[in-house]
């Protein structure tokens, strides 16, 4: 029997395994870097061993730190979780020598799966229909461009090696052929020191639909139906759901089929996930296997009810599997959001810092019959670091059907607050919102289609604008009451408690009215903008639970909840709801008529100047003092939290002066380069 789990990860997948083998009765050892001495996996761990420096090339990936933290604390079994070294054929060697189980399955899985190229083979060999490409090595960019031609454009070149969305390019021509192959082949070089290139048809527009497979040591091997991971962005998973909105009860049955067949083939003992992309005729092509638990698992735990962490530690403890293909019962749906470090009306630029508040919803049944679970490592107070993955959290809800799991995913986006860092709850927001996210009319384009220029936020409509201005009102009156009580002076008439105002959201203007009935406020509220088509005046029965400091203003309008998050700015609140962000200013009538004689406020020109938009490292400069500039032309390279972004020029200029060079550490907004002759 495992009785002591060291888990050779961090952050919420750390968390998540630790939670299950609570729930089992065996005991936990976290691994922890210097930025992670604080993290929650540590303290929420039985033990917790010290492994080194930060980057996790000091720590998390070093074989022989967790080969001696398991030495220390005498664990018996080893969960990687996802990342690091989870699909190392050394590491699952290393302990197979001390003795020690290895939570993942049998080496040769991991070995024949962790390549693309012979993964494919051993897929076409399984009977597993595969993307159509040249399933060898390509020597050099003319060999690239020749196999290009063959397998016919587009074609998607490869790292063999790749895994997070790294290394893939895609190519329409001959010459974004020979500079794709040399891009994959250098970062396939420096993510994976493994630089071996393959070329395949790029599906235009598919879906990523995957297979959860569980085998155990006894040849028994089920699927545990599909997850549907179409909203990427950069090749990267965003939005994941279970089950697919496209498969049909067939078509899920031949994948099921195919990923079993293939999982046959290596033995497959464990959780695994067989990927693969659909097209529109629902013709369906192997992508990859990944032979560890994966990122998004919880959305299949919602709809099959299964544990498969649970499931992972009784297999690898030589148990059989109890669960038979004909018990796997679909119930329901499930989606996930990743909640990231990430800015995303500055291109997802990734951010980092102190979470100064962190309040995600609360988990379990909701009143409309929903579930909502809440994977996270991280908590309030607490420090996201620029060495690792910029995830906060995942976010699932569960629902009868598609529909409620989707306006259930809206209302707990809605009451997620997070302070301190930049994050992409607004454009989660957004999409759940988007009639065609609704309608699960979706691909792995679909980001790239509905977000052409990036996001740039959702307009509010009349309604919501309305609503937010006479919340605010209630908000401005409250401070306003808070002012009086304090000084008790309540007659005097800047202490008064406004109940005529001007109220300004973004562009919109209304004269709003308040009237007290029995604990609720009557509001009347008109709207004063030209051209407004709702001009006319409403009454709205409001009542509010906002107390001044709070960010997060829950409301009743009508009777109907009204959830969204506002921070103070002079003379009123900067609001944020479901994916919009306005300004909003509650003025007197006399206030009112002083700020439309104010100047406007002049905002400091930097439309010369490349900033840098996070903090981090210059990995190049693409360009020198004197050139000329296109639109769209690639500036400098920072790198930041593992990813490369390329900062690129928005207008026709000249570089005048460039401040730093590769190497350089630049704090957010510091100068790059400036631009002459800029118009
Ligand atoms: P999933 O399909 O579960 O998202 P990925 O292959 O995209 O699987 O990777 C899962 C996680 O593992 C990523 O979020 C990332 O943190 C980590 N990861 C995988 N491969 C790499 C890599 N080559 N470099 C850095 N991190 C990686
Ligand atoms: P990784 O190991 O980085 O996860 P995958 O091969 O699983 O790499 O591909 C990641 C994503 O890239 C897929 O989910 C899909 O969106 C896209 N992709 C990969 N191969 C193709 C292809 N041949 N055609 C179209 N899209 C592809
Ligand atoms: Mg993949």
């Amino acid at each position: 029997m495992i009785k002591k789990i060291l888990i050779a990860n961090r952050g919420e997948i750390a968390c998540r395994v630790i939670k299950t083998a609570k729930l089992m009765g065996i005991k936990t050892v976290a691994v922890y870097s210097d930025a992670d001495k604080d993290a929650l996996h540590v303290s929420a761990a039985d033990e917790a061993v010290y492994i080194g420096a930060s980057a996790a090339s000091e720590s998390y990936l070093v074989m022989d730190k967790i080969l001696a933290a398991i030495k220390e604390t005498g664990a018996d079994a080893v969960h990687p979780g996802y990342g690091f070294l989870s699909e190392n054929k050394e590491f699952a060697l290393k302990l197979q020598d001390m003795g020690v189980a290895f939570i993942g399955p049998n080496v040769r899985a991991i070995e024949a799966m962790g390549d693309k190229i012979a993964s494919k083979n051993l897929a076409i060999e399984a009977g597993v229909s595969c993307v159509p490409g040249h399933m060898g090595l390509i020597e050099d960019a003319d060999e690239a461009v020749k196999i290009a031609n063959k397998v016919g454009y587009p074609v998607m070149i490869k790292a063999s090696a790749g895994g997070g969305g790294k290394g893939m390019r895609v190519a329409y021509t001959d010459e974004e052929a020979r500079e794709g192959f040399q891009s994959s082949k250098n970062e396939a070089k420096s993510s994976f020191g493994d630089d071996r290139i393959f070329i395949e048809k790029f599906i235009e527009s598919p879906r990523h639909i995957e297979i959860q497979v569980l085998g155990d040591k006894h040849g028994n091997i089920i699927y545990l139906g599909e997850r549907e991971c179409s909203i990427q962005r950069r090749n990267q998973k965003v939005i994941e759901e279970a089950p697919s909105p496209f498969l049909d009860e067939a078509t899920r049955a031949k994948m099921g089929a195919e990923a079993v067949a293939l999982s046959a083939i290596v033995d497959y003992d464990s959780a695994g996930t067989v990927e693969f992309i659909v097209d529109k005729d629902m013709n369906f092509y192997f992508l990859e296997m990944n032979t560890r638990l994966q990122v998004e698992h919880p959305v299949t735990e919602l709809i099959t009810g299964v544990d498969l962490v649970e499931q992972m530690i009784r297999v690898a403890d030589g148990e059989k599997l109890k669960i038979k293909q004909k018990d796997v019962k679909l119930n329901g749906w499930a989606i996930e959001s990743r909640i990231y470090a990430e800015d995303p009306y500055r291109n997802f630029l990734p951010s980092i810092g102190r979470l100064v508040r962190y309040r995600p919803p609360a988990e379990g049944k909701t009143a409309e019959g929903a579930i909502v679970r809440n994977d996270t490592g991280v908590y309030e107070g607490g420090e996201i670091s620029m060495f690792y993955d910029p995830m906060i959290a995942k976010l699932c809800t569960w629902g009868e059907d598609r529909g409620i799991a989707v306006k259930a995913m809206q209302k707990a986006l809605d009451t997620f607050e997070i302070k301190g860092v930049g994050h992409n709850i607004p454009f989660l927001s957004a999409v759940m919102q988007c009639d065609r996210f609704e309608r699960g009319d979706i691909s792995t384009n679909y980001i790239a289609e509905e977000y052409p220029d990036g996001f740039e936020g959702v307009a509010l409509n009349p309604g919501h604008t309305r609503a937010i201005a006479c919340v605010c009102t209630l908000m401005a009156q409250k401070l306003a009451e808070r002012a009086a009580s304090g000084s008790g002076i309540l007659t005097h008439h800047d202490r008064a408690i406004p109940t005529d105002v001007r109220v300004q959201v973004g562009e919109r203007h209304y004269e709003i009215k308040t009237e007290r009935t029995n604990g609720n406020s009557l509001v009347t509220s008109a709207s004063l903008s030209t051209g407004d088509s709702d001009k006319a005046a409403i009454e709205l029965e409001i009542s509010t639970a906002w107390a001044p400091g709070q960010s997060l203003v829950t409301s009743l309008i009508d009777n109907d909840p009204f959830v969204f998050a506002a921070t103070p700015v002079p003379e009123g609140y900067r609001v944020g709801y479901r994916g919009s962000d306005v300004e909003v200013k509650v003025r007197t009538p006399a206030q009112a008529k002083l700020a439309t004689l104010m100047p406007e406020k002049i905002v400091a020109d930097t439309s010369n100047l490349l900033l840098c938009p996070m903090p981090g490292v210059i990995v190049s400069i693409l360009v020198a003092e004197g050139d000329e500039v296109q639109d769209g032309q690639a500036l400098a390279v920072v790198e930041a939290m593992k990813m490369e972004n390329t900062l690129r020029a928005e207008k026709k200029s000249v570089i005048s002066k460039i401040n730093a060079g590769a190497g350089d550490n630049l704090a957010v907004d510091e100068v790059i380069m400036e631009f002459a002759g800029a118009s």
